[in-house]
């Protein structure tokens, strides 16, 4: 019996993982060390960056044989550059950072960084390169500390600290009676949507990583909280090349190129103000986001003046 329970906890353990979060795609391979689908060339080196250029050129991709998802994608982000990819549910835009990731490979075309195609380096290199801030993060269950130290696990206590400040979670984790030392995850104190958000953000900016991908979260958060975290990211992404996966659409306005994905292909691209002029799928996105947020502004008003 012994010997049957051990693989049975085991897939409990993994099932449990799985449940926690999906989307956390870069700590569940970390975490189960397990390859992808991918394996390294014979000959793979390490990626060399230099100032962090990513190039998808003509990139075709499908999960399943008969279902193509990405249709012939080309776009650059210039290192340092911010590149949001927007689009409706199911349209790619997650399968883009998945395969910059290197979690499968294309069938046809190229994923390039600094001129290195990402199937000749090492994905260890690859992932190292790459800051990952989820739509929902994973956390141990261990102490804060212990999940913001996680991004880089030399880093000291005071760097832990300030990557928490600069994350806009300083003074929260510091209202805490335990404060740094305060159990989290499963077990400890559970945390809201949008601070699992800055813990992501604070082991990012301990990370330090040239290229950096935003998963942004669907869910909604209020405004206030919707802020700090900007504000937080706009601080991450400064100089990093980026590539924002963007679900609402208030986040993308300063982006110096947005993607607009559709069924797998580039619909249309431009700057913000060049896409409203344009009148097409990205200018009736913004209106009826637009709408949409004001009418939730009426209600929280007709809330709070009950
Ligand atoms: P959303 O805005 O809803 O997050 P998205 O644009 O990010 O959507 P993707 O997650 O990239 O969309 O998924 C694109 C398509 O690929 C979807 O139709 C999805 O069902 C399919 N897909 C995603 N992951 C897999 C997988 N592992 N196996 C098979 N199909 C998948």
């Amino acid at each position: 019996l012994m010997q049957l329970s051990v693989p049975l906890n085991f897939i409990g353990f993994i099932y449990r993982e799985i449940r926690q979060g999906l989307t956390d795609i870069e700590q569940m391979f970390d975490l189960l060390d397990v390859k992808a689908e991918v394996v390294d060339k014979p000959d793979a080196v390490a990626l060399g960056v230099g100032a962090g250029k990513v190039e998808f050129r003509d990139v075709r991709f499908a999960y399943e044989p008969n279902r193509q998802i990405l249709k012939g994608i080309s776009f650059e982000v210039p290192a340092g550059r911010t590149v949001a990819i927007v689009g409706p549910s199911g349209a790619g835009k997650s399968t883009i950072s998945r395969l910059l990731f290197r979690f499968y490979d294309v069938q046809s075309g190229a994923i390039l960084i600094d001129g290195q195609d990402v199937r000749d380096v090492t994905q260890q290199s690859l992932r190292a390169a790459i800051g990952m801030v989820p739509q929902d993060t994973v956390l141990f269950n261990d102490t804060i500390a212990y999940n913001i130290r996680y991004g880089r696990i030399d880093a000291s206590d005071e760097e832990v600290r300030r990557a928490a400040e600069l994350a806009q979670i300083g003074s929260f984790i510091e209202s805490l009676p335990e404060g740094y030392d305060t159990m989290v995850g499963e077990r400890g104190l559970k945390l809201s949507g949008g601070e699992k958000q800055r813990v992501a953000i604070a082991r990012t900016i301990l990370k330090a990583p040239p290229i950096l991908i935003l998963d942004e979260a669907t869910s909604a958060l209020d405004s206030h909280t919707e802020q700090e975290i900007q504000s937080a990211l706009d601080l991450v992404s400064r100089d990093r090349t980026t590539i924002v996966i963007a679900h609402r659409l208030s986040t993308v306005i300063s982006a110096d190129e947005i993607i607009v994905l559709k069924e797998g292909r580039i619909e249309e691209r431009g700057t913000h103000a060049a896409l409203l002029r344009m009148g097409g799928l990205y200018a009736s996105m913004w209106d009826r986001q637009r709408e949409a947020t004001e009418a939730e502004e009426r209600l929280r008003i007709a809330r709070e003046t009950d």
